[in-house]
């Protein structure tokens, strides 16, 4: 490991003026620094500055390690206009929603009131990933920005294509873990359990630049290799010295549901194999269908969160709960799906954990 500048600062624009004071990228941004403290031991990066973003300390508050509901009303303009569109399809919706500062921790999340009983997905998917020592020190935006874990990528054996190489050595190699849709180019899968809750619950980030804030639907947010012109080094569209303040995530109406469920090779602390975040909102009674809106996304199994589109499709035409069309539903969850020589077990998986996503969440709709 290099040797390097500990800088510490309490605010976003702080960070922002330290990481461009850098210039060049030799300053990294360390929040909770479970995944920062792996890459400076891998030989991943080697900054030659470590930008430390502390929570303020006792006595002084900062939005940026709080939790707070934001009425409608409250709303920045530049949160509303990319709140999901109302039944009509035309205009954003109005909405109370859950702010989630970038350093709050995943243990935070995990146990919040209000997220327990609106936003089930999350609570569950912090809670779910890792170990309860990581939880208490691991943050949101962390989470969401934590680079991933190919073996291929972490080890300094190999200068693979996302380190700037000309080779991916997963797609004739060890690919057992690896992506099975949106794979050719690089086929790492996203690491973040907690952006497949957020993508399924509609959440905007904010983030910091040099002149101001920015706000982007996170749906928006994940890019993979094929949607940028086959560049894999990022896997995020927050530019260089930018840094993640808040998350706004709205809270749902009585009719709404979500719920994420994780299937992994061991039963205690592991990244999934597969995992699923699903919302529903229940339709009218005497509409037809079960089901006005729905959402799936499956993570561990492709470069970005991944967005199981015919499922939804699929969901949405229920009539009825039975077998038959759960079954239908779980095959499209897998509708593109290349797996690689080693990882068609994903497949069968995936196609599982969203069957049983779907089946706990329209019996307990
Ligand atoms: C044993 C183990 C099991 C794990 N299992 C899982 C799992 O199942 N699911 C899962 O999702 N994760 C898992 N993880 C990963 C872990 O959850 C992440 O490493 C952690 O959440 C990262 O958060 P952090 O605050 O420590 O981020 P840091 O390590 O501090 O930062 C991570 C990245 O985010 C950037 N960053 C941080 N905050 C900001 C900000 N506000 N703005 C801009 N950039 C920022 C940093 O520069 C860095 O690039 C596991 C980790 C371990 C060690
Ligand atoms: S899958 Fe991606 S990160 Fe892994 S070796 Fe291939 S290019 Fe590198």
């Amino acid at each position: 490991m290099n040797a390097f500048t500990w800088v510490e600062v309490t605010t976003a624009e702080q960070a922002v003026a330290q990481l461009s004071a850098a210039r060049g990228g030799s300053a990294l941004l360390k929040a909770g620094g479970i995944d920062v403290l792996d890459r400076l031991k891998e030989g991943l990066d080697a900054p030659e500055r470590l930008i430390v973003l502390r929570r303020p300390t006792a006595g002084s508050k900062s939005t940026l390690s709080e939790i707070s509901e934001i009425p409608a009303s409250r709303l920045p303009d530049s949160i509303t206009r990319l709140l999901p569109a109302g039944n009509a399809g035309d205009a954003p919706q109005p909405r109370d929603c859950l702010r989630i500062g970038a350093l709050v921790t995943l243990a935070q999340i995990a146990s919040h009131p209000t997220i327990l009983r609106a936003l089930p997905a999350l609570a569950q998917a912090a809670h779910a990933i890792a170990t309860p020592q990581i939880r208490a020190v691991a943050t949101i935006a962390g989470n969401l920005l934590q680079r991933p874990r190919c073996w291929y990528f972490r080890s300094a054996d190999f200068h693979c294509r996302k380190k700037g190489g000309d080779e991916c050595f997963a797609l004739d190699g060890e690919n057992e873990y690896h992506a099975i849709f949106d794979n050719r180019t690089c086929a790492a899968v996203h690491p973040s359990g907690a952006a497949v809750a957020l993508l399924v619950l509609d959440a905007i980030v904010e983030i910091q630049t040099a002149s101001g804030t920015r706000q982007q639907r996170l749906s928006a947010f994940f890019v993979s290799a094929s949607q940028q012109g086959g560049d894999v080094k990022r896997e995020n569209r927050l530019e260089p010295g930018e840094v993640i303040t808040h998350l706004y995530i709205p809270l749902p109406s009585p009719d709404e549901r979500s719920l994420y469920l994780k299937s992994k090779q061991k039963q205690s602390f592991d990244w999934p194999l597969c995992e699923v975040a699903i919302s529903v909102r229940r339709a009218p009674s005497g509409a037809g269908s079960l089901l006005q809106a729905a959402r799936i996304v499956v993570g561990g199994v492709a470069p970005i969160p991944w967005r199981a589109k015919a499922a939804e499709a699929a969901l949405l035409r229920l009539s009825k709960l039975d077998i038959e069309s759960v079954r239908a539903i779980a095959q499209a969850a897998s509708d593109g799906a290349r797996p690689l020589a080693k990882n068609g077990y994903k497949v069968p998986l995936c196609q599982g954990v969203v069957a049983q996503a779907v089946m706990q969440i329209l019996s307990n709709a």
